[in-house]
């Protein structure tokens, strides 16, 4: 038999290493930017076109290359970092295995100029598909620019994978943000299609991680320091109540450089244990440097995993620090902002007898058939306000109505409501003679013909909620309502670069935006259906939905945010409904296209028949 064993030709070979440094566009600017530092540069400028898809370009100012090194650097295991095994273990670079710019030069359009500080002119090479196009002498300024256009163009298939704009966009800047945080003293500027979205002074710490998160966070910051033989630890942690529902804010660096680490997160989160509300967790932002020969980075080609060799020691004191500076903010402020209000009641408030029983307040300005949002007043201190009509009761009456009006058709109880107002206001008479009932302020009891229906309020909610705005936003006849004063919200930059990217969705909705600066949105109109106090709830909760969808080809933003918005507004249990209410919403699921189940799949309701209540009493 023949010899069937051949070698890899450099370019496929290239080809699939690059499958290993090169998952999506954000993989490049990792790589670009981490070389850019590398290169002692103190001002990075990162470009970007289409979520980095059409382009990434990396310009610094550092020390550039010579025109034999930069003809070299696109091959494979050239790096000008380390010289022999043993330098592995003593790294002060991000880079050292020599493959990025091979692979990214194997499947993608290439173009580098770079020029060495006493160098007059410097050197452009275009390559494509690990190909030389062109090399010449240029004129351009001292250091480095590395631009990467159409990535994968030659893999169709791994460019098909990469996901929608927003997320890729998301991804690279969470590797800017890593970045960006570990090198404070570095400027760094970030335009995606022509919009600056970050530009970072160079300044220390805690001023970066202000100016990544928003002018709020500074507030949030506790300091966390400490110094031992074996590592030194700075950096901060947010105060406990500061803690989020999603684990986003959580950055380690070690030796300047982001690792992941649920080791060393759970020596963060068993600080803070007592702290923290169940299923929150701690934001932190925890730096380390550590004698390079105890840990190994080359664990992993993204570098983003490295072995310690002194992990449990690390822990315990990495613990004790945090718990230390918690301990140390924790007295002082707990005792003048956290307590008890009934604490201050003056003591002889305190046992007084109350005189008079509560009373029931009922919203006279409760009109079903009105459009407009009026927030009715809360029923009681510890209830929120529901106002049902938040949703449209007339156009809900026009769909169809399947089978369910059959259920309620002769019933013999006495239902009929005047749109009277006297009578809305005569509250208890109306719950005497309501064909519903609400239980534990959480679900609602409804007579049918046939006998019972349970149902759940917050889900039953959510559902007419999520219809209604996916029927607004889709049909692009969001009511919107203009703000006498235009509201300024506060968010990160990567949060209103999200909204940015979702703008004309969120304006389908009815959102109306002013202006964007770089932490602050100002908003001029919202859809009719939420209240200007709801706002910011709504599009925190937006961002954090978004975060956390991952979304398929087809992906639309329409379905997310009108989930989104169901799961923000639909009213909690623990509001007390009218009987008003209680029968408006249980209109209202019906009416709906698909009444059975929540936007998120769990079920709104249970019927029981008369059958099925007889068999539980003839037994
Ligand atoms: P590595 O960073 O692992 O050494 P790369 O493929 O990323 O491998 O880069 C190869 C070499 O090209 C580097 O070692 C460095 O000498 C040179 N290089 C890359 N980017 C730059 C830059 N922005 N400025 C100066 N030199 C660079
Ligand atoms: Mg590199």
């Amino acid at each position: 038999m023949s010899d069937i064993i051949q070698l890899l030709p450099d370019h496929v070979a290239n080809q699939i290493a690059a499958g290993e440094v090169v998952q999506r566009p954000a993989s490049v600017v990792k790589e670009l930017l981490e070389n850019a530092i590398d290169a002692g540069s103190t001002n990075i400028t990162l470009l970007l076109k289409d979520a980095g898809k059409t382009l990434v370009q990396v310009i610094d100012n550092g020390k550039g290359m010579s025109t034999t090194d930069a003809r070299l650097c696109f091959e494979r295991h050239a790096t000008s970092k380390i010289k022999n095994a043993e330098d592995l273990f003593n790294l002060n670079t991000k880079g050292f295995r020599g493959e990025a710019l091979a692979s990214i030069a194997a499947i993608a359009h290439v173009e580098l100029k770079t020029k060495q500080i006493e160098e007059e002119l410097g050197t452009c090479i275009k390559i494509e598909g690990s190909k030389v196009i062109s090399q010449e002498v240029t004129s351009t300024p001292q250091g480095t620019s590395l631009a990467v256009k159409n990535l994968f163009y030659n893999i169709p298939a791994r460019r098909n994978f990469l996901k929608s704009d927003t997320v890729e966009t998301r991804h690279i800047i969470d590797e800017f943000q890593r970045i960006a945080l570990a090198h404070p003293n570095i400027t760094f500027i970030l335009h995606h299609n022509n919009n600056e979205v970050y530009n970072l002074k160079s300044s220390n710490l805690r001023k970066r991680i202000v100016s990544i998160f928003g002018t709020k966070t500074n507030e949030k910051l506790v300091p966390v320091n400490e110094e031992t033989d074996i590592i030194s630890i700075q950096g901060f942690v947010a105060k406990p109540e500061f803690a989020k529902k999603k684990r986003g804010e959580q950055f380690f660096f070690v030796n300047d450089r982001f690792i992941k680490s649920s080791y060393l997160n759970h020596a963060v989160n068993s600080a803070f244990e007592g702290l923290l509300d169940q299923g929150v967790h701690p934001t932190y932002f925890i730096y380390f440097h550590v004698p390079p020969n105890t840990i190994d980075i080359n664990i992993h080609p993204t570098k983003t995993e490295v072995k310690f060799d002194n992990e449990k020691a690390l822990y315990a004191i990495i613990r004790a620090t945090v718990k230390h500076s918690l301990g140390q903010y924790n007295v002082a402020p707990l005792l003048d902002f956290n307590r008890d209000a009934t604490l201050d009641t003056p003591y002889e408030f305190k046992d007084k007898q109350r005189v008079s029983t509560p009373k029931i307040i009922v919203d006279p300005t409760f009109n079903p058939f009105n459009n407009n949002p009026i927030e009715s007043k809360p029923v009681s201190r510890e209830t929120t306000s529901f106002s049902p009509s938040k949703t449209t009761y007339q156009s809900n009456f026009k769909k169809d109505t399947g089978n369910w009006e059959s259920l309620y058709a002769n019933l013999d109880i006495e239902t009929q409501h005047s749109s009277n107002s006297q009578e809305l206001f005569q509250s208890e008479k109306e719950t005497e003679t309501t064909k519903t009932f609400q239980i534990q302020k959480k679900y609602i009891l409804s007579l049918i013909k046939s006998g019972v229906v349970l149902i759940h309020q917050t889900l039953a909610h959510q559902r007419v909620l999520y219809e209604e705005y996916l029927e607004h936003i889709t049909v692009k006849e969001a009511n919107s309502q203009q703000l006498l004063f235009p509201i300024n919200i506060s968010f990160s930059q990567t949060d209103i670069e999200m909204i940015k990217e979702m703008k004309a969705d969120l304006e389908s909705a009815g959102f109306v935006f002013n202006e964007f600066s770089d932490d602050t949105v100002v908003i001029g109109g919202i859809p009719t259906s939420i209240s200007e106090s709801q706002i910011t709830l709504i599009l925190e909760q937006l961002l954090d939905d978004v975060k956390l969808e991952v979304p398929d080809a087809s992906f639309s933003h329409f379905d997310v945010m009108a989930k989104s918005f169901a799961k923000s507004l639909a009213i909690k249990t623990g509001t007390i409904l009218s009987g008003k209410e209680q029968e408006t919403l249980v209109n209202n699921l019906f009416s709906c296209k698909e009444p059975s189940v929540s936007p998120l799949g769990k079920p709104t309701f249970k019927t029981l028949t008369l059958q099925e209540i007889d068999t539980i009493f003839s037994k």
